[in-house]
């Protein structure tokens, strides 16, 4: 903007002379006030109160914040539609960032805010948001473009790898590979809403998505371009979620999937708060209670405790299989659950073998023995999905085999026998 655009808008905002406030700018750009400094030295000359937020790097900007002015560059603009007092609404979200650091925004009008452009926001508010300042711009804010563009040691657009995804990600461009993909109906507010959901995956990870606005371009083992999706928390680990404003485009080439999880120690791994692939290794220490031959509800599938369920209260059982297994590798323990196809592996037969089993003992508790018998004190690699509450760690296994050690590590453990 020149001296003159500046006056323009001033004096109209104002509703003062222009040739007045061009002189009064003029001067003070001999003194090399900075413009912006300039505008609101006008605006107090003029009596005009608007109070201007302190203008403050985003390294400084904190949760203690009322309202700041940062000059920032754009990293990524997402735009999702919610649901706000009863009302939709479009809002536009995503990343800015400047020298000393990043932040995340939520803008409640269109402010034509662009990827890579940089601009100088005057009057966001700042809000908390899962424990970190985010940047809210809506009525009282301004936003001028600067022509200047700020260096800034980020990425431009959001271009991310699955594993480099964290709920709470706006604005995220990802090329995927669709795994599982399967229709849902769903009572949605706004009544029954089919939906996509599956799982998604690329060379560094797999994670979780949901497609709200079900698109052909989604479906399994194609590789696509996904634009504008948000990323969502669900049990621990985080989700991609694609929303009608989302584009997603057939890629040609196809993306590479990485065959195996990405492996973690157990301590490592609970301390994430939760991983929806990866794959761990460690030594069986225990079978928990509730393991072996036990009795479902017919109704909601949860473990039934002396006939009863916790929500349906006395119902008829339906025998199953299960597993828990404590799996410790030194750094931490996990609890890691078994399906019945694995159980039956492991036990080696399935519900009918355990009945017989158990009514020859008149015990149901010998399925659980002889399964704790093969697991208890040997090596597993597991991989599955982690959640992590206040119950504890929790990995539903995909896989699980065991490791068998190799000849060099058994010379090694014979040679310390012999040596004693
Ligand atoms: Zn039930």
């Amino acid at each position: 903007m020149s001296l003159d655009e500046h006056a323009e808008e001033l004096a109209s905002d104002l509703g003062a002379d222009r040739a007045e406030v061009r002189q009064k700018l003029e001067k003070m750009a001999e003194y090399n006030v900075p413009i912006e400094e300039a505008r609101q030295s006008v605006r107090r000359d003029y009596g005009d109160t608007t109070e201007q937020a302190p203008t403050k790097d985003l390294g400084e900007v904190s949760t203690g914040d009322g309202s700041v002015g940062v000059t920032v560059r754009v990293l990524s603009v997402g735009k999702r539609s919610i649901q706000y007092n009863g009302e939709r609404q479009v809002i536009f979200e995503g990343e800015l960032a400047d020298e000393t650091g990043k932040i995340s925004y939520t803008a409640w009008e269109d402010f034509g805010l662009e990827p890579g452009e940089t601009v100088r926001i005057g009057n966001a508010d700042v809000r908390e948001w899962e424990g970190e300042p985010e940047l809210n711009l809506g009525g009282s804010t301004d936003i001028e473009r600067v022509e200047e563009s700020l260096q800034v040691p980020h990425e431009i657009g959001g271009d991310a790898t699955l594993a480099a995804l964290d709920p709470g990600d706006r604005g995220v461009a990802v090329e995927v590979q669709v795994l599982e993909c399967e229709s849902k109906v769903i009572d949605g507010r706004d009544g029954e809403t089919e939906i996509l959901s599956g799982v998604l995956a690329d060379e560094t990870t797999r994670l979780p998505f949901t497609d709200w606005e079900p698109r052909p371009e989604l479906s399994e083992g194609a590789s696509v371009r996904i634009e504008n999706a948000f990323v969502r928390e669900f049990r621990g680990a985080p989700s991609v979620h694609v929303s009608e404003f989302s584009t997603v485009t057939p890629l040609e080439g196809g993306v590479e999937v990485a065959d195996s999880a990405p492996r973690h120690s157990i301590g490592a791994a609970v301390e994430t708060g939760g991983l929806f692939d990866v794959e761990l290794v460690g030594n069986v220490v225990a079978v928990r209670d509730g393991s072996g031959l036990i009795e479902r509800c017919p109704d909601c599938g949860r473990v039934v405790q002396g006939g009863q369920c916790r929500t349906h209260g006395a119902v008829d059982g339906v025998d199953d299989l299960r597993v828990k297994a404590i799996l410790d590798d030194g750094t931490g323990a996990v609890t890691v659950v078994l399906d019945e196809e694995r159980t039956a592996e492991i036990y080696g037969g399935g519900v009918e073998t355990a009945r017989e089993h158990a009514r020859d003992a008149m015990d149901r508790e010998v399925v659980a023995d002889a399964i704790a018998e093969e697991l208890v004190g040997r090596v597993f690699r597991v991989r599955g999905s982690l959640s992590v509450d206040d119950f504890g760690a929790t990995l539903d296994a995909a896989t699980f085999e065991p490791v068998e050690r190799s000849p060099a590590d058994r010379a090694r453990d014979l040679l310390a026998e012999v040596g004693r």
